[in-house]
């Protein structure tokens, strides 16, 4: 046992050495553009909550009414007792948003993606995988069973030479629409060319893409016009839609099989009924308050002009997501505790998260932030990136 806690805390060590140790950070009120951290007002550059909703009174009063009608926990799964009546209203609006024949909600997008994956893909299956997918895709995938290849990041030509290998079952194409750390978008369309081509099926994770791109916030699927093409779509509820919870969407039959396959969703308690509520609320602002997203990414647009034009190296980011390079890990965390002294949130991200020497600041828009705070902080930024020597030009020389 000695031996144990011993190991572990030399693992901590080296992930000290490495500065790759990770640790919480309170948040003192809710979770708007300004934060309160350790009693200081920082702005936030960090949220997931793109249209600045979670905080939305509609989605607020929603969560309270079904405290106090239905309790605080489902009490069990819900293919047990734990199905109300606002569960499968929240399924037929997503259904009826995303304009498919069903939709499943899930606990979180974490959940529905090792859910998913292994439900539809096992042995004597093929997976291909971009090679920057979120965490819980790979975990899904590992859990599946099935062969797996990482192709290059939204590189057709390598995933069309995978997709031309040996006769699997089911070869199953798995992508992020927004890339989580990168910003940068999957190339839908000619996805959706390759996969009809090769007789694969297309599964795509909508958590960044949801509520943000499209011309009714349905996803990056809407905002290319190929939805209807797309076998798999999930997204979450936690980011742009200020909830918590996950969502897949597709034919019925998928729906009902996934009902009885995925073990994400069979085995753990469903969601708690305010939760679901404010899903619901969050579905119908979402749609309602269209220059959330007009704003979001107007905002997100003016950013990253800004940095490419100040000397940054933002990657391909086009979406909300606005990393830019700093290097190692431990230049990054430099970076953003010298963004911290002066009032920003703006954490690094580091390897592993990210491949080496490519730690970056991860920088997310939300609709509600003010014009002027970004131009506070854009200075601050650019200033930051000056001194350590990150874009050229030295200062106070
Ligand atoms: N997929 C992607 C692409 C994500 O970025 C995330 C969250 N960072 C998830 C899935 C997991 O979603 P959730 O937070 O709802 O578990």
């Amino acid at each position: 046992m000695g031996d144990f806690y011993k190991d572990l805390s030399e693992e901590l060590k080296k992930l000290q050495a490495q500065a790759a140790y990770r640790e919480f950070r309170t948040v003192e009120n809710h979770s708007d553009e300004w934060v309160i951290v350790g009693g200081r007002r920082l702005l936030n550059l960090c949220s997931n909550n793109y249209l600045g909703v979670a905080n939305h009174p509609l989605l607020k009063d929603a969560s309270v009414s079904a405290i106090h009608r239905y309790g605080s926990g489902a009490t069990s799964s819900r293919l047990i007792a734990g199905n109300y009546e606002l569960y499968e209203e929240a399924e037929r609006a997503i259904a009826q948003f995303k304009n498919t024949e069903g939709a499943l909600l899930f606990n979180s997008g974490y959940a529905a993606n090792i859910g998913i994956i292994p439900a539809v893909a096992g042995r004597g299956d093929l997976i291909l995988s971009d090679k920057l997918n979120h965490a819980s895709i790979i975990d899904g995938i590992l859990l599946s069973r099935a062969d797996y290849i990482r192709y290059g990041h939204c590189n057709l030509t390598n995933l069309e030479e995978h997709l031309k290998r040996a006769p699997y079952r089911r070869k199953i194409i798995i992508t992020d629409s927004v890339f989580s750390m990168d910003g940068d978008l999957a190339p839908l369309p000619e996805l959706v060319a390759l996969k009809e081509r090769y007789g694969a099926i297309l599964m795509i994770d909508e958590a960044h893409g949801g509520g943000v791109f499209g011309v009714n916030g349905r996803g990056l699927a809407e905002h290319y016009g190929v939805s209807e093409r797309i076998d798999i779509i999930m997204g979450t509820l936690g980011k742009a839609f200020g909830c918590v919870g996950a969502y897949v969407v597709g034919k019925k039959v998928l729906i009902d099989y996934l009902k009885n396959k995925a073990r994400s969703l069979i085995f753990t308690t469903g969601l708690p009924p305010s939760a679901v509520a404010s899903i619901n609320a969050a579905l119908s602002v979402v749609q309602d308050e269209g220059w959330r997203r007009e704003s979001v990414l107007h905002k997100a647009a003016l950013v990253r002009d800004r940095l490419q034009r100040a000397g940054f190296n933002i990657l391909n980011s086009q979406s909300q997501i606005v990393p830019f390079i700093v290097g190692d890990n431990g230049k990054a965390l430099e970076f953003s505790h010298s963004l911290l002294k002066e009032g920003i949130l703006a954490p690094a991200i580091r390897h592993p998260t990210v491949p080496k020497r490519t730690a970056r600041i991860r920088l997310s828009i939300m609709a509600t932030h003010r014009l002027r705070d970004l131009e506070w902080a854009l200075e601050r930024i650019e200033y930051t990136g000056r001194e350590m020597g990150i874009t050229g030009g030295g200062m106070l020389s």
